[in-house]
């Protein structure tokens, strides 16, 4: 265990401790540190409420101040199952002791009158906790498991220091009113109906606004640098999917293929069970087996996967990855070295299977569309067109005010054989994304064994604004599937090539990155993104045919607006807007009317004051065409 995690860990011994002089009857099951604090998992028949875990952090505290030191205890397993049962732990407790290897030493903490199942470590003493807060309580099965009793969960944290845990807590405190799934409820920007199935998003007038401005961001950005747009459908045979390798091999993460009625018609009619369609959905033909050996060099499919075509169902996959569409795109006329690289980009709709307790909002879902594409090209031009897509990277985070992120380069395992492609040219493909990672000017880590077995890749992780983590997209090289498909480009000396495949999708969803930026901006999107930029809000109804002219004014102009026709007072009208986020209320009084002028009232800066139309107008449209960031309100 980090130091911090053993800190953690022994705040939740002393939760333990408080929780059984409060409730003697609690039945304890575990309590590890987590990435962020720690829990511990409690059997009581009373049901825990927020007072009672004031009482309880409160309990926690005088533990604390009793200055009581851990001890450890080795013992036999008998020895174990009585200090258990001595203590009336019995119903977690001995299942957890017989998860213990034989051959791994027993132990118990204990700290004053509590002692523990534990293997440590753990602090010294119960003083060292001096910052520790208890959270939340949820529910949580045993062992993860629906089938068992649903336990009472206490999450808590801890840190070295009270100033770590007030920012902390103020970070969760700012992060629960940017939850990306209330504020998109709030601002109608998505929603997941039950009746369309879980992590499924229906992206709303407003969402789809958002996502709009930055595909087209982004396409400008893609067409700078020389890609070309495709678009593919989003399914694909399974044949397909067997030469890439993507099934059966990803099967728990994909949706069941889709067979077509006649077919299944004809296999039901024969009396062939579940199993045997699966069978002979997942089996390959001598033919395409012979293909995929050759190409490889080597038994890719095992004969054991091989049955007569006669035998085979054909079916048809919800695409899990758009790589197999571009490739027939690349592949569908002979390509000369002068051709490459090759950048086919496409907004490609993917589906993969989540379980339901992974799903959260936006940012994990069952439906979602990358921002991906693939560059097809030379072994010489891999380095170049690392730094194109982190280039993008760059723009595109730095255009959000996402200025703090990171790279991780994921290189291969010095000791393991797994990999596809020679050695020189992982050599120089992973110099590639090093040297790339670090024209980025931001910090990024090296990190041997994580490479997918086909080539080494850059992840990002972007931080936001109340300093959260976020993993987002990837590019990575891959030298097995132009193996796969047998790809190739005739070179300058006339003879066929491989080409070698990246595939970016450096943001990586629409879903996950709007869901990210959501969060982000908490809701306050610059003005270019935000789905209504100008509120006019008339004063009363005198001015308001002076407002209906000036929203067809900045309809013409590319404004999203609108005007408050409501009768309510004007400050509820204002209030409605700020509540809305729009970034710009005017309101028109007959002073305005008169002076063919609007009274600013800005998200950013709050009155602005009176200026005339025709200043206020070039003014926005500027701060829309350069894609400004707003300016940072003032604190409150
Ligand atoms: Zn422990
Ligand atoms: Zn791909």
């Amino acid at each position: 265990m980090t130091p911090l995690e053993e800190l953690r860990h022994s705040a939740s011994h002393i939760l333990a401790t408080a929780v059984l002089r409060i409730y003697p009857d609690a039945k304890l099951d575990i309590g590890p540190p987590t990435d962020t604090g720690f829990y511990y998992d409690i059997d009581l028949e009373h049901k825990l409420t927020a007072e009672d875990l004031v009482r309880i952090e409160a309990e926690m505290k005088k533990v604390a101040d009793e200055n009581q030191p851990f001890l450890r205890k080795e013992v036999s397993r008998e020895e174990a199952a009585e200090i258990i049962r001595a203590r009336g732990q019995e119903r977690y407790k001995l299942g957890r002791l017989a998860d213990i290897p034989e051959d791994e030493k027993i132990s118990f903490y204990q700290n004053g009158e509590f002692i523990d199942l534990c293997a440590g470590t753990h602090v010294r003493y119960t003083s060292k906790l001096k910052a520790f807060k208890l959270l939340s309580i949820a529910g949580a099965y045993h062992r993860g498991d629906e089938k068992n009793k649903q336990l009472q969960r206490i999450y808590g944290t801890a840190f070295p220091t009270r100033d770590e845990l007030a920012k902390y807590i103020e970070q969760i405190e700012q992060a629960k009113h940017r939850d990306h799934r209330k504020l998109g409820r709030d601002l109608k920007l998505f929603v997941i109906d039950e009746d369309v199935g879980q992590g499924l998003i229906l992206w709303t007038p407003n969402g789809s606004i958002i996502r709009q401005e930055l595909q087209t961001f982004i396409s400008e950005e893609l067409r700078k640098q020389g890609y070309s747009q495709v678009f593919t459908p989003h399914i694909g045979k399974l044949e397909l999917y067997k030469i890439s390798g993507h099934f059966p091999y990803y099967k728990e993460s994909q949706f069941t293929p889709v067979v077509e009625n006649e077919s299944l018609a004809k296999i039901l009619g024969e009396g062939c069970s579940c199993a045997e369609m699966v069978a002979r959905l997942d089996a390959v033909s001598p033919r395409l087996a012979a293909q995929i050996n050759g190409r490889t060099g080597r038994e890719t499919i095992t004969p054991d996967r091989v049955k007569p075509e006669a035998e085979l169902l054909e079916g048809f996959m919800l695409k899990p990855m758009n790589c197999p569409h571009h490739i027939k795109i690349y592949s569908s006329q002979p390509r000369s070295y002068r051709d490459l690289p090759v950048r086919l980009a496409e907004f490609g709709t993917v589906y993969r299977w989540e379980q339901s307790g992974e799903l959260n909002g936006m940012t994990r879902v069952r439906g979602f569309t990358q921002d991906d594409a693939h560059l097809f090209c030379t072994e010489d031009q891999v380095a170049q067109e690392l730094l194109g897509c982190l280039a993008l990277v760059k723009t595109v985070l730095t255009t959000l005010g996402m200025s703090d992120y990171r790279v991780r380069v994921g290189l291969r395992d010095p000791d393991s054989k797994k990999y596809t492609g020679q050695t020189e040219n992982w050599d120089k493909a992973e110099a590639a994304c090093r040297q790339a990672a670090m024209t980025l000017g931001v910090p990024f880590a090296e990190e041997p064994g994580e490479a997918a077995f086909y080539g080494p890749k850059i992840d990002f992780v972007v931080k936001d604004v109340i300093g959260r983590e976020w993993q987002l997209g990837t590019v990575q090289v891959d030298y097995n599937l132009p193996i796969r498909f047998d790809l190739t480009y005739s070179g300058a000396d006339n003879q066929d090539h491989r080409p070698v495949m990246i595939h970016r999708a450096p943001f990586g969803s629409m879903e996950r990155f709007c869901g990210v930026l959501i969060e982000h901006f908490g809701g306050d999107f610059p003005v270019w993104l935000s789905p209504e930029q100008a509120r006019i809000v008339p004063v009363s109804e005198k001015t308001l045919e002076y407002s209906r002219e000036l929203l067809a004014r900045l309809k013409d102009a590319g404004v999203r607006a609108s005007v408050d026709e409501h009768s309510d007072k004007l400050g509820a009208k204002i209030r409605r807007a700020e509540m809305e986020k729009v970034p710009y209320t005017l309101v028109l009084g007959a002073k305005e009317a008169e002076a063919r002028s609007v009274s600013v009232r800005s998200r950013a800066k709050g009155d602005e004051g009176v200026v005339p139309f025709d200043q206020f107008l070039p003014r926005i449209q500027e701060e829309i065409r350069l894609r400004s960031l707003s300016e940072k309100k003032a604190p409150a």
